[in-house]
């Protein structure tokens, strides 16, 4: 029985889509995942698929659940002695930023969720004012005082970023030329939380892909300044129209889905 299923799958036609539906979390570098990656990956994916149904309005709702989700899966691995006693201690903290400084990736639909949420805030005038003024290239326009002012609004990609060292997102990020002491800057950070959001990230962003939606990875600061002032932004990215410029797209999660060729026999029987 087995060698039959070996034989049915070799013989399957590949397609994108059949690719895809071997995907779970996509792989690192490296070519390996992490059953961490892979459950959020599964729990946020299994819970947005539906709520695409529902229209543009229920699909913004979605990553707020989404985040929430991610967020508890983190919360629940901090409190395991394995996190406590075997993970090197992150040297982040309120007050250090310098990670804010470098171009920051989320999925569309995040930021589309972001501008509809941070229009609704009572200090949104003021946050909306600094991202109008937001030169490109410069720091998050959000990172005030070293602190994230948008902070439980802010997108996966800043969610699971802990570097053991600051002073090598201080060179890297922020590109500051100043004296250090002692080792070299290390690169090392900690793998648990990113795990958790690039897994819930790619969670989000693969049922839009599959139901044939836009849903790029997009460079957060020019993607929003886009859409902040523009309401009516997600209905129009429903309908399929662009709603980011050029500038604003870093790069696609997935292949692209064709649909399969018919089978020699349908093609005769004219299907
Ligand atoms: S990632 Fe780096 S810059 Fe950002 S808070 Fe952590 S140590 Fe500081
Ligand atoms: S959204 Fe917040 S955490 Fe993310 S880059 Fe901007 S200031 Fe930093």
């Amino acid at each position: 029985m087995a060698g039959l299923a070996i034989l049915a799958a070799m013989t399957a036609p590949f397609t994108a889509e059949s690719a895809l539906s071997t995907i779970r979390a996509p792989r690192s570098r490296d070519g390996r995942s992490s059953p961490i990656k892979d459950a959020a990956f599964d729990a946020v994916q299994a819970m947005v698929a539906p709520a695409l149904a529902g229209g543009a309005e229920a699909a913004l709702d979605a990553v707020g659940q989404a985040y929430a989700v991610a967020e508890a899966i983190w919360a629940d691995i901090r409190a395991t002695p394995a996190y406590a006693f075997g993970t090197a201690k992150a040297a982040c903290g309120k007050g250090c930023g310098w990670c804010c400084h470098q171009r920051v990736g989320a999925a569309a639909v995040e930021v589309l969720h972001i501008a509809r949420q941070l229009r609704l805030r009572p200090d949104a005038d003021t946050l909306i004012a600094r991202l109008d003024a937001w030169p490109t290239g410069r720091a998050c326009a959000f990172l005030v005082d070293g602190a994230c002012a948008i902070y439980e609004l802010r997108p996966f990609k800043c969610r699971g970023l802990y570097q053991l060292d600051a002073r090598w997102c201080m060179t890297t990020y922020a590109k500051l030329d100043v004296p250090l002491f002692g080792p070299p800057p290390s690169h090392d950070y900690q793998a648990p939380p990113k795990d958790v959001f690039d897994g819930a990230v790619f969670g989000l962003a693969l049922p839009f892909h599959r139901a044939g939606r836009d849903c790029a990875g997009v460079d957060f600061m020019p993607a929003l300044k886009a859409v902040i002032n523009r309401p009516d932004a997600a209905a129009r990215w429903w309908r399929g129209e662009k709603v980011f410029p050029a500038e604003a797209h870093l790069h696609d999660w997935f292949p692209s889905i064709k649909p399969a060729k018919p089978k020699r026999a349908d093609r005769h029987r004219g299907l």
